[in-house]
C-alpha cells in the first residue's frame, strides 16, 4: 500500500492506473476507522481495481464549538486497517494541501442542506461538499463509496455529483451497527459506560417506529412523538431533531408513503449522535 500526502504524488500514481483503464474507487473518510468504514472499503475492493482511501479530518465541516481539535487521529492504526483491507493508496493530505493559503472557494448545495442536521450545524454541509468535490477532483475516481449512516450527507453529495455533472458513480453502503444496534461512529468513543448504554435508545426508537409503520401507522407526528418519548425515557439528552422526510428530496412528510427516511440527532452529554432508517412504505393505510 502506498501512503501519499500530496496531490502531485497522487496524480502521478493514479494517472498510470487511469490510462491503463483500471477502475478506481474512492472511500473518503476522516480516519479513526471502524467496521463501518471497513465495509465501504470492502465494497470498493470488490468492485474496483484500485482502491483509494482518503484520511483527512476536514476543518471546514466542524463548527467553532465542535470537536475538530479533539477528533481522534490514530493514523498508524488506520493505515494498518487499510493494509488489512487491501487498500492500494491511503491519501493523507495536510490541511494546506487541501486548502491552499488564501483560498476563498466553497461548493454549496442549497435546500437539501437546510433541513435535518443543516440548521443544527451551520456551515457543516458546505464544508463536506467542498472537501468531497476537491477529493473527487484530486482522485478522479470512477466510483465513490459513502455510508447510509450519514443519510443526509449521502443525499447532498449525490445531488452535488449530479448537479455538477461529475463523472463518478455514487454507491451508498448500509449502516454497520454494534450487536445492540448502536450505529458505529468514531464519536462513540466519547461516550462513558452509562451514556453508551443509553445510546442504544436511538436505534431502539427507530426500530419501534418501523414496527408501528409495518402494523399500519402512517401519521408522522404520532411516530415522531413515540420516538421522542422512548429516547427521553432512556436518560438525560437533548434531542436536536426527529424527522420523517422523503428519502430522495428530504421534504417533510406528514403522512408516510413511498421511500421515507426517519432520521434523528441526539446529544448525550457532549456527544452528538445521529441515526436513521430508510423504508419503503406501501400506500395502504389503516
Ligand atoms: P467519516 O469518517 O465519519 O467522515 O465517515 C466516512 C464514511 O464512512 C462516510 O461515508 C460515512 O457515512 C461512512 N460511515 C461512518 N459510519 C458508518 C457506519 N456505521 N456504517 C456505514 N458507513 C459508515
Amino acid at each position: 500500500m502506498l501512503t501519499l500526502h500530496t496531490i502531485a504524488e497522487l496524480r502521478a500514481e493514479l494517472g498510470q492506473a487511469r490510462r491503463a483503464g483500471r477502475r478506481i474507487g474512492l472511500v473518503p473518510t476522516m480516519g479513526a476507522l471502524h467496521a463501518g468504514h471497513r465495509s465501504l472499503i470492502r465494497a470498493a475492493r470488490g468492485q474496483c481495481e484500485v482502491v483509494v482511501v482518503s484520511i483527512f479530518v476536514n476543518p471546514t465541516q466542524f463548527g467553532p464549538a465542535e470537536d475538530f481539535e479533539r477528533y481522534p487521529r490514530p493514523l498508524e492504526k488506520d493505515l494498518d486497517a487499510c493494509r488489512a483491507e487491501g487498500v492500494d493508496v491511503a491519501f493523507c493530505p495536510s490541511v494546506e494541501e487541501v486548502y491552499p493559503a488564501g483560498e476563498v472557494t466553497r461548493v454549496t448545495v442549497s435546500r437539501l442542506t437546510e433541513v435535518l442536521c443543516g440548521p443544527c450545524r451551520p456551515g457543516h454541509f458546505e464544508g463536506v461538499t467542498t472537501v468531497v468535490a476537491k477529493l473527487i477532483n484530486m482522485v478522479q475516481p470512477d466510483v465513490m463509496y459513502l455510508g447510509q449512516k450519514d443519510a443526509q450527507q449521502a443525499v447532498v453529495l449525490g445531488r452535488m455529483v449530479r448537479d455538477l455533472r461529475l463523472p463518478v458513480d455514487v454507491v451508498v453502503c448500509p449502516t454497520v451497527r454494534e450487536p445492540d444496534g448502536l450505529a458505529l461512529s468514531s464519536r462513540n468513543a466519547y461516550l462513558d459506560a452509562a451514556q453508551r448504554r443509553q445510546a442504544t435508545s436511538l436505534y431502539a426508537a427507530l426500530t419501534a417506529a418501523r414496527e408501528r409503520i409495518e402494523r399500519g401507522e402512517r401519521d408522522s407526528a404520532v411516530l415522531v412523538e413515540g420516538m421522542r418519548r422512548r429516547i427521553e425515557g432512556a436518560g438525560p439528552c437533548v434531542i436536536e431533531y426527529i424527522s420523517i422526510v422523503d428519502a430522495e428530496d428530504l421534504s417533510a412528510r406528514s403522512r408516510l408513503s413511498g421511500r421515507c427516511l426517519m432520521a434523528l440527532a441526539v446529544r448525550i452529554g457532549a456527544t452528538r449522535l445521529i441515526d436513521n432508517v430508510v423504508l419503503d412504505v406501501p400506500e395502504c393505510a389503516r
